[in-house]
């Protein structure tokens, strides 16, 4: 395959260690079938993953995928080719940032994780799910309390976020990531 300079597919294999793995994907959908936030996204990440292949650029900077991915490994672990899945994830969302092709709704998902990692160091699936649906899909928050009432009733959802143990190291890191990052 003949890769078109500066797309988003030969950036992933140029820039992101391992990228050039991607080339290998089976199309076997595993990576969608370990995904939480699949039924959330525009394409699923086995879908994406075909829309890379077939040059579709800007539907692909245009997906909320990479903004609802909540960086579980899950894809990662389970694709058989060895897919760096999850850092291209964080890839097409350098990319989408750098041509200004996001949706506000989708980025806003993308910081809420990212301040509840700063602050409790890490995930809270109630709170980050509620504050997303409160700001923008405020009656489809109504709908999902019976479905969250069930889950919590079976131990599967905290109502409250619990603060990791070294959480000041944590910090460390993410203040030298970001300084590295900046
Ligand atoms: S699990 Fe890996 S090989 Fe299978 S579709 Fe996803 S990225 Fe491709
Ligand atoms: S790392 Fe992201 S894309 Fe992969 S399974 Fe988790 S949420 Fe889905």
């Amino acid at each position: 395959m003949t890769l078109e300079p500066n797309s988003v597919y030969e950036k992933i294999i140029t820039e992101l260690p391992d990228g050039e793995k991607l080339k290998s994907c089976l199309q076997c959908g595993n990576c969608t079938g370990s995904c939480p936030s699949a039924t959330d996204m525009d394409y699923a990440p086995r879908g994406l993953f075909a829309l890379i292949a077939a040059g579709q650029d800007e539907k692909v900077l245009r997906a909320n995928t990479f903004w609802y991915c909540v960086s579980c490994y899950q894809c990662t672990v389970r694709c058989p080719q060895e897919i760096p899945i999850t850092d291209i994830m964080y890839h097409l969302k350098h990319q989408a940032i750098e041509k200004g092709l996001y949706t506000t709704d989708a980025k806003d998902f993308s910081g809420t994780f990212i301040g509840m990692v700063e602050h409790f160091g890490r995930s809270f699936e109630l709170g980050l799910a509620a504050g997303f649906h409160l700001l923008h899909h405020p009656l489809e928050s109504v709908k999902m309390a019976p479905m969250a009432l069930g889950m919590m009733s079976r131990g599967r959802l905290k109502l409250l976020p619990k603060r990791i143990k070294n959480m000041g190291q944590l910090r460390a890191i993410l203040d030298k990531a970001k300084e590295i990052g900046a």
